[in-house]
């Protein structure tokens, strides 16, 4: 293969949505991916923290090649067992409520902003429909998306939005106090800002919104679509905060990697769907939800997988932590919870990151400042050393 005549189809026929990197992968295993070229790299990125078994799982690709035999795909006008199944465990590892599946994050997050328009059309007078949500948040790019999103660069081009948003900054409940009026009817956060560059609330926060939302009979709306399937060494992040949530969006890691989202809502609320209400055509058919059902699975069975992303995402962190003791012109703060880390940098971190590129480690930029590192939960501590001996590397050239 001609590497420099596909990357120049690439560019005649594959819209420029992304800035990539020129390279051509064809093959994975746990935390390995090989270019056309063979070069081997180190995936810290995963997909951005979607695959959380590592590529190519077997217990992945057999669900796939097994489901792939037997039934791909029905209309949501019937039942496939596999669906109910994946809600069924969903829900058992989650709270009491009902599943709504479709292809993407974003996605799950639009049916959870319809449901609660349609929730509170239903219950009100349609006077209550105000969403709160975060400042520096990542919600996902449909247009609801967009605006339910806290960063301008993710809305410019695309006004006018969707009203009925309100923004506030993330982790400070006295904003989130001023901002509530008798219009507000949902907070919708991230338990953790991904893409705003690992932000973590300071303890107690979720607890204090959880609380705020029951005093005014608020729905609290939980964004696990990275946080979600284990991420931060809980099955869901919200477990960390000792709090539930009332909606629950999830997508990323669900399907380790094949493409599935679910939101989740209490009952009470749920019921505001009925036949017609909202769909979608491949939303949980039988193979995304064979693939689905195998990752959870394969996630909770022993326990083992989860403490093994504590275990790891210590010694990630504290390795972070040491180069920031050696680099402190450079490196600012080690932040995150199990595998979803991040360090904030002095300067913009794209270098960093291309610099990581060419020696075989794949990591990226959030934020403009932030390394993130979101690798598969396999991850081993050889890899680790890897990954700090080449960042250390290159923050000495940097410093
Ligand atoms: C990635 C992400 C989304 C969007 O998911 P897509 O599958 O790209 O639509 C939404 N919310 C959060 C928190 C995310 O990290």
């Amino acid at each position: 293969m001609e590497i420099k005549k596909v990357l120049d189809e690439s560019q005649q026929y594959i819209m420029e949505t992304y800035k990539r990197f020129p390279v051509i992968f064809i093959k994975g295993r746990g935390m390995r991916l090989w270019s056309v070229e063979g070069k081997e790299y180190l995936d810290f990125l995963a997909g951005v923290a979607v695959n959380v078994l590592g590529h190519c799982h077997p217990k992945v690709v057999v669900a796939i090649q097994k489901q792939a035999q037997r039934l791909i795909h029905i209309s949501n006008f019937y039942h496939n067992e596999y669906q109910i199944k994946l809600a069924k465990q969903l829900v058992k590892n989650s709270f009491v409520g009902k599943v709504f599946f479709s292809n993407s994050g974003a996605e799950a997050n639009e049916a959870a902003i319809k449901l609660l328009r349609r929730h509170c059309n239903q219950q009100g007078s349609g006077e209550r429909y105000e969403i709160i949500t975060a400042l520096n948040s990542f919600h996902g790019r449909t247009m609801a998306c967009i605006s339910a999103t806290g960063q301008a660069r993710f809305q410019q081009g695309f006004e006018p939005l969707l009203p009925g948003f309100r923004h506030v900054p993330f982790n400070d409940m006295e904003e989130l106090k001023k901002a509530t009026t008798d219009k507000t009817a949902a907070v919708m956060l991230e338990p953790i800002q991904g893409e705003g560059g690992v932000k973590v609330p300071s303890e107690g926060y979720f607890k204090e919104v959880r609380e705020h939302c029951d005093k005014n009979g608020l729905i609290l709306i939980l964004d696990e679509v990275q946080t979600g399937i284990g991420r931060t060494g809980k099955l869901f992040a919200y477990e960390h905060f000792d709090i539930e949530p009332d909606i629950m969006t999830l997508a990323k890691g669900l399907g380790g990697g094949f493409p599935i989202g679910a939101t989740i809502a209490r009952d009470e609320i749920a019921k505001a769907f009925e036949p017609g209400s909202h769909a979608s055509t491949f939303g949980g058919n039988p193979l995304a939800c064979a693939t689905a059902l195998a990752v959870l699975e394969t996630v909770t069975e022993d326990g083992i997988i989860l403490s093994e992303c504590q275990r790891m995402g210590t010694i990630l962190k504290n390795s972070l932590l040491g180069l920031k003791e050696q680099f402190p012109n450079i490196i600012v703060d080690v932040r995150g919870m199990g595998l979803l880390l991040g360090m904030e940098l002095t300067r913009e971190c794209s270098q960093v990151v291309q610099a990581c590129f060419e020696r075989g480690i794949l990591i990226n930029c959030t934020a403009q400042n932030t390394l993130r590192f979101c690798p598969p939960m396999v991850v081993k501590e050889e890899d680790i050393e890897r990954l700090i001996s080449v960042l250390h590397e290159i923050l000495t050239r940097l410093s």
